[in-house]
């Protein structure tokens, strides 16, 4: 049965949006996603805290990929390894020696660039140009910067206790390799998958939260005969792309970039970039690399434990390794902005985020029309304490219903049921779509499964 949203619908005017990293950053500040940290005094540049809805959106992103990475899938386990590892292990990787980005200061404006990526800098002078490009540019040489951060681990602070905070999450994978082998009983090709914080100096942190210092990484290793390197790679690369899509991210706004072997790392035989078209242009959301045997063979020989693979029948070779990796941070900005929406309905403006109904932070909410009403409040609370048990879901009986659909539609909730005078008559609600405004009536009873369905339901966007 239509009601009153069918007409409000048709008075729905999208307007062309021009989805800015500002708009995003203020959205994220007025609702509580996400904060500057140590705000109070001060700040430090580019860290941030999460609120309330940044919390459960990450939440969401952290156990939709696990759900796709592990959950679903009989070839990959999970691992959750230590953030300071011995130091060698960076040795062996490489990262002491070499993970590094050259940096230029420039001694006139005092500012600090990266030697790559001139190009997009842009000097301190006004009007802006790129660095070098005024006469009063005087530039330092390039010189490799180290992006890991130091540690002393103990009380003494010689070089012996010297250790690092992990820039990936991967090395702490490749050291268990051996463990998982033989305790999950697994032979390739399988998988293991790990999220958690990984840090890095950034030269140039910025736009918000896409280049971070501290971040949330979630990276999966796939151990493979070498002779299937090449096929899983493909495999892999498609798998991460449909993943997107699958949440909700307009495929118009994804796109595969392969990397020159110029630009690969000196481990990659093959790396290609799933990127979105952030406000900043197009930029490397996930990464996925084809490693060969480069990891499993640096550390075996750094250790002296032999990390391969050896069959029933005496086969024996070291697995090349298949690497999707991204970060939290990254997934949660281009969410944000391929959701974010404006459109002009009944002549106010109504900002929304449309968001998958499975990323959305908060799943429905239940309002009682009339908050003064005991009898409706008492309804409208029963509902919530029956949703609540299963999903996250928001009591909200604070205000013109009008202010609360708003408040609701820019934190990404896909419904809300309302409870007003025909509940008290009939026991039914009216439940309002967030992105087409249409509402119909169900019976309060059959709410629970109507929304279990409704967030299993496939869901595109409406934004073109
Ligand atoms: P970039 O070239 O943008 O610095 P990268 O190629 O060094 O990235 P990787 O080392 O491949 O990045 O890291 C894997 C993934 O981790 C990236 O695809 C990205 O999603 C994420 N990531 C890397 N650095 C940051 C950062 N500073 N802040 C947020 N996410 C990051």
């Amino acid at each position: 049965m239509a009601g009153i949203g069918g007409s409000l619908a048709r008075y729905a005017q999208r307007v062309a949006v021009d989805v800015t990293m500002d708009k995003i950053v203020s959205l994220s500040r007025r609702r509580g996603f996400v904060f500057p940290s140590s705000e109070i005094y001060g700040g430090l540049g580019s860290t941030y805290d999460y609120g309330h809805y940044g919390v459960l959106l990450k939440n969401n992103i952290r156990s939709l990929w696990f759900e796709a990475m592990v959950q679903e899938r009989d070839d990959i386990v999970a691992l959750d390894s230590a953030i300071i590892l011995n130091p060698k292990v960076w040795e062996a990787s490489g990262h002491v020696s070499g993970f590094t980005d050259p940096l230029i200061d420039c001694r006139t404006c005092k500012l600090r660039f990266r030697a790559d990526q001139l190009e997009q800098s842009h000097c301190g002078r006004k009007p802006s140009k790129h660095p070098g490009e005024w006469k009063e540019c005087d530039l330092t040489e390039a010189r490799q910067f180290n992006l890991m951060f130091q540690t002393q681990v103990g009380a003494l602070e010689d070089e012996s206790s010297t250790a690092y905070l992990r820039p990936e999450t991967a090395q702490g994978i490749f050291i268990n390799f051996k463990n998982v082998l033989q305790l999950a009983r697994r032979k390739p090709p399988f998988g293991i998958a790990q999220i958690g914080k990984s840090f890095r100096n950034e030269i140039t942190p910025g736009n918000f939260l896409f280049r971070v210092r501290e971040f949330e990484q979630m990276e999966m290793e796939y151990f493979v005969p070498p002779a299937e390197a090449e096929r899983w790679y493909r495999y892999w690369i498609d798998e991460r792309f449909n993943w997107y899509v699958k949440y909700g991210v307009r495929e118009s706004q994804l796109r595969k970039r392969e990397h020159s072997a110029e630009e690969r790392s000196h481990y990659s035989s093959g790396t290609t970039d799933i990127e979105y078209l952030y406000p900043i242009g197009w930029s490397e959301l996930e990464g996925v690399a084809n490693r060969g045997d480069f990891d499993l063979k640096q550390h075996t020989e750094h250790s002296g434990t032999k990390l391969e693979f050896v069959g029933d029948d005496g086969e024996r070779y070291t697995p090349y390794v298949i690497e999707p990796a991204v970060s939290i941070e990254r997934i949660f900005v281009a969410m944000l902005v391929d959701a974010y929406d404006e459109e002009v309905v009944a002549d106010r403006d109504r900002t929304v985020l449309r968001l998958h109904p499975a990323i959305a932070p908060v799943k429905a909410a239940i309002l009682p029309l009339i908050p003064r009403n005991g009898d409706m409040v008492e309804k409208a609370r029963g509902l919530y304490d029956e949703l609540r048990k299963r999903h996250i879901v928001e009591y909200d009986d604070g205000g013109q219903i009008g202010r609360r659909y708003r408040r609701q539609d820019e934190i990404g909730t896909p419904f809300a049921f309302t409870i007003d005078d025909h509940t008290l008559d009939d026991d039914t609600v009216t439940v309002r779509d967030r992105d087409s405004l249409a509402q119909e009536r169900l019976p309060i009873g059959a709410v629970r499964a109507w929304l279990e369905e409704a967030l299993e339901r496939p869901w595109r966007t409406p934004k073109a």
